[in-house]
């Protein structure tokens, strides 16, 4: 029997079983997919919302300024990359200066530090934003993270921290009894005293497996461009247009790994897996983000992709236990600023839900940190030397757009997070997110996962179960 189960392993069931972690509980966290972070969280605009925007009163706005104050300490503690850059939302008609000063007055409201730009201040800050601006909102502690890192080093904490975790599983069903639950999976049946359900978009789905729920997911797609890293300075902060009630509208910000990002569009879709991008979509996102800053460079684009928003009929975050039983908490609905609240609700989700039913005893080995990342490429030229003189695989490098070594991909490897596939490896190291997308490193990388799990390349995935990539051998001696 678990004292707690975990259904979902996005920031919000990641953050929940990291804060889990720091007490005497047995703790599960199940997921479907082959990798923690593999849906909403790997796809989003990974920008750390200072809270200027959400309206006073609701858990998004509580959240998601919780979150952002706790961004600092924890980039440290987890080891992630963390810049708290700023962000702009900019005013390029008069008409929009009315929302401009209405979105000032929440950001007071909030707790958020906001400044109105003139349109001279904004263009000194940003030279090339439209040259129409009238005005701009600067919110200096927005900030850009590297998504993908924070949720693999927030499970990795928990990991280290004796929480539990089952990848490719599926929950099906959960049954109430007498004072646990059993919950069902594809694989067999777990019990526990109290579930907590972070499962995204699919989270209504779980919550009406135990009561009948009067509030809906509605999956709403946002698609982006990607363009690479060698033409710094476009922006400096991350630059919004006005909000509307389709969202925040379509951004251009740096990412963490100096590329540029632009998007996301706004679609309710019916299908919760679809993530498919398609071109006129995307055609009315660069129109959008020209209108912002005329000069994005889209000759450097290097992909496209999709994420879905999990957007509650409710219109706010549900964190709460269910109607019926407090022992069954959902964590529902967590869309956009989900990533940034993610650490604050995991907090509350942890110490005030599960603790409302459940003794929460410290524990005297916690520990908040991950084990240093070694990044080369931050280390300067004697730095490197030094390092690969101590570990040759620090000299070798596997994927040379983004010049990642072996040693890091050793290192990821030999850490308590499994790494089970090429994208998961990808998303952990930057192995193959360069210009050629994996063209040239991807053979090493199947090499060196089937090293390290397997009998045979055959066994690699690229994603998720029965996503192979090589099937059979080319070269083979004749029989
Ligand atoms: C286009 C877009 C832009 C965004 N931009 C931002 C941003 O800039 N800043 C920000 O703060 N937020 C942003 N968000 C929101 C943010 O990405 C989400 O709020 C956050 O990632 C939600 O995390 P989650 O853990 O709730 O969901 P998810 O990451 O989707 O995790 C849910 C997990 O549950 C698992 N699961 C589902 N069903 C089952 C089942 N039956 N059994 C087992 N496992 C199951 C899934 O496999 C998945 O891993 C954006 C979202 C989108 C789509």
């Amino acid at each position: 029997m678990e004292d707690v189960i975990v259904i979902g392993a996005g920031a919000v069931g990641a953050f929940v079983a990291r804060s889990l972690s720091r007490y005497q509980l047995s703790v599960l966290v199940i997921d479907r997919e082959n990798d923690v972070g593999d849906e909403t969280s790997m796809a989003n605009s990974a920008i750390v919302h200072s809270g200027y925007d959400p309206d006073p009163g609701t858990k998004k706005a509580f959240f998601n300024v919780a979150g952002n104050r706790m961004f600092p300490q924890l980039a440290k503690e987890l080891d992630v990359d963390f810049g708290q850059v700023g962000t702009m939302t900019i005013a390029i008609e008069d008409s929009q200066m009315p929302m401009l000063r209405e979105l000032m007055k929440r950001a007071a409201e909030n707790g958020v530090p906001a400044q109105l730009l003139s349109a001279e201040e904004t263009k000194r800050l940003e030279p090339n934003v439209n040259p129409e601006v009238k005005a701009s909102l600067l919110c200096p502690t927005g900030g850009i993270v590297n998504p993908f890192a924070l949720v693999a080093h927030a499970m990795e904490n928990a990991l280290d921290n004796g929480v539990r975790l089952s990848l490719c599983e599926t929950v099906i069903g959960i049954v109430r009894k007498a004072d646990f639950y059993e919950v069902r999976t594809d694989k067999g049946v777990h019990e526990a005293k109290v579930v907590v359900n972070a499962a995204g978009v699919h989270s209504d789905e779980i919550a009406s497996m135990i009561e009948p729920i009067d509030w809906k997911i509605n999956p709403r797609k946002g698609e982006y461009y990607v363009l690479d890293h060698y033409a710094p300075g476009l922006v400096n902060h991350v630059l919004f247009p006005l909000p509307s009630a389709k969202g925040k509208g379509v951004l251009v910000t740096m990412t963490t790994s100096g590329n540029y990002l632009v998007g996301p569009s706004s679609e309710f879709v019916s299908d919760k897996d679809d993530t498919a991008t398609d071109g006129m979509t995307l055609a009315d996102v660069k129109a959008q983000a020209l209108r912002l800053v005329p000069s994005i460079p889209f000759n450097q684009e290097i992909r496209v992709y999709a994420g879905l928003r999990a957007t509650p009929s409710t219109h706010d975050f549900i964190i709460e236990p269910s109607k019926k039983y407090r022992d069954f908490i959902n964590a529902a609905g967590i869309e956009s600023p989900g990533l940034a609240s993610s650490p604050a609700i995991g907090e509350y989700v942890a110490t005030k839900l599960v603790g409302a039913v459940i003794d929460l005893v410290p524990k005297a080995d916690y520990n908040p940190r991950v084990r240093p990342y070694v990044r080369p490429l931050t280390l300067s030229l004697k730095e490197r030397n030094a390092l690969i003189r101590k570990n040759p695989a620090y000299g070798y490098i596997v994927c040379q757009c983004e010049k990642v070594s072996l040693g890091e991909i050793q290192d990821v490897l030999s850490r308590s997070l499994p790494c089970l596939s090429v994208k998961a490896l990808k998303k952990r190291t930057r192995a193959g997110f360069g210009k050629c997308q994996g063209g040239f490193c991807q053979p090493q990388a199947i090499r060196i996962l089937a090293a390290h799990y397997h009998e045979t390349p055959l066994e690699v995935l690229y994603d998720r179960v029965g996503s192979h990539i090589v099937i059979d051998e080319t070269k083979k001696e004749a029989k």
